[in-house]
């Protein structure tokens, strides 16, 4: 079996430094899986409760946030929110959006802030639970165990494409959202974006900003406004206890999870998309993408439903935010009432790529989770993970960072570190059950 070198907080392979490593160990006590906000924050509670562990991270720590991400990409959630555990956003803009740059360098200080016990481009490759209920650890450095293990591995592994994305013409660039950087990235002339969640809304607008003529498929994601009544919509949100509901308490329960992101950005200085004043500046919007024969896409004729269905919901969350302030009796400026500015037809005529000039397809069609590496009985009938706050059945196996774990912000930086204290706790006290003699 493979040994780590553990030296000064930092795992090693390299031989030659095996002489001088303080300890050689293949068994932690815990083991944290993932090098994001969710696994540092987890490293971090631990790591303040004296609980001995280490992380593996696949590739370098904030990898997601800096690599698969557009440049012009800023946090769509106001900066106030990142508060992970002993490291609360102390800049000078909290009701701003911090861009991607810094963002990475958010996780990079928070990892110097308390030097976590991390081996980076260490992936884990398989994990199991043995007869001797002791957690096994596959990585290409070696063969590790663990009595506890905390998977932060994140939600969005695997680009989501439509399988209809294989039938596009060799000539025609095709990427997925995690792939597309800036405008000039792509070959010239027009572009065609599949998907309106957060992404495909604000990888159109940094293409129809750049001069880039834009066509959009625009399917059912509901819209948000950003700055209603004086406040942003976050803001209210988060005074009106929103945030704080759990999963079990939501009148949606876990149908929750499968709700698409409302779109809105973050980006000079935060703004709402509205499509229809995109398509008044001349992007083309087409309903949701039904087909593909060589170069021409057929659309469903939904775009007039869509776009009112997400007006609605964007409404609604006003409607919401309207009745707390009357019921607080909260002196706020009063808005006018949307007005659409531009209504499409009722039907979306087929497109022809190569008539319209359209050289590349952007798919903005989301992610799918991948814990194929993780064979311990763990899942449900749709293949995720059965937890309770992140609490596996399976003894001493936990999961965090995932859309919707505990709350709204489990997912996001906003509430992440509460259930890293929360798990840290119940790591404990499995930690001292074990130890308890007897
Ligand atoms: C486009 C987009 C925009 C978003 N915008 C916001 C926003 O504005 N505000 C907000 O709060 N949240 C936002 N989120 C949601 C969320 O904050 C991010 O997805 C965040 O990256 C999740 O952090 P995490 O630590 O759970 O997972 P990740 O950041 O995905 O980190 C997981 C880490 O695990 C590593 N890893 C994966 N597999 C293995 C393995 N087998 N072994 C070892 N390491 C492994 C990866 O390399 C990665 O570094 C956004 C998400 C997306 C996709």
């Amino acid at each position: 079996m493979n040994k780590l070198a553990v030296k000064n907080n930092s795992l090693s392979l390299d031989d030659d430094s095996l002489s001088s490593v303080d300890y050689i160990t293949s068994h932690f006590p815990v083991i944290i899986i993932g090098g994001g906000q969710a696994g540092l924050s987890v490293s971090y509670c631990l790591k303040q409760q004296g609980i001995a562990h280490h992380l593996f991270e696949k590739n370098r720590i904030g990898h997601d946030w800096r690599s698969r991400r557009w440049d012009s990409f800023c946090l769509v959630t106001p900066n106030w929110q990142c508060k992970l555990p002993g490291f609360p956003y102390s800049g000078g803009d909290p009701h701003g959006f911090i861009p991607k740059d810094e963002i990475v360098k958010y996780l990079e200080d928070y990892a110097a802030s308390f030097d976590p016990p991390v081996s980076e481009g260490v992936g884990v490759e398989q994990l199991r639970k043995n007869d001797e209920g002791v957690f096994e650890i596959s990585t290409r450095a070696g063969n590790y165990t663990a009595d506890q293990v905390v998977i932060a591995t994140g939600g969005y592994h695997i680009p989501s494409l439509p399988r209809m994305a294989e039938r596009l013409p060799a000539d025609i660039v095709q990427l997925h959202s995690s792939a597309y950087r800036n405008p000039d990235s792509l070959p010239e002339g027009a572009v065609l974006v599949v998907g309106t969640g957060q992404s495909g809304c604000q990888i159109a607008e940094d293409l129809h900003w750049a001069g880039r003529q834009v066509h959009l498929s625009v399917g059912s994601a509901p819209r948000s406004p950003r700055k209603y009544r004086g406040k942003d919509a976050i803001d209210w949100l988060d005074e009106m206890g929103y945030y704080a509901i759990p999963i079990h308490a939501h009148p949606k329960k876990e149908r929750v999870k499968a709700q698409a992101n409302h779109y809105l950005t973050g980006r000079n200085g935060g703004h709402e998309i509205d499509l229809r004043k995109f398509a008044l500046e001349g992007m083309k919007l087409h309903g949701r993408l039904a087909d593909i024969q060589g170069a021409t896409f057929a659309f469903r004729d939904d775009l007039k439903a869509n776009l009112d269905n997400a007006d609605a919901v964007s409404q609604s969350i006003k409607n919401m935010i309207d009745q707390y302030i009357a019921r607080e009796k909260i002196e706020a400026p009063v808005e006018p009432q949307y007005q659409p500015p531009w209504t499409p037809a009722d039907d979306s005529p087929p497109l022809d790529l190569l008539e319209a000039g359209i050289r590349s397809v952007v798919w903005a069609t989301g992610y799918r989770a991948d814990f194929g590496w993780v064979e311990v009985p763990v899942f449900d009938g749709r293949g995720e993970p059965s937890h309770q706050r992140g609490v596996t059945p399976v003894a001493g196996l936990y999961f965090i960072g995932l859309p919707w774990l505990h709350t709204w912000g489990s997912g996001r930086f906003a509430q992440v570190g509460e259930d890293a204290v929360y798990l840290a706790e119940q790591l404990m006290k499995a930690a001292s059950h074990k130890a308890r003699p007897g």
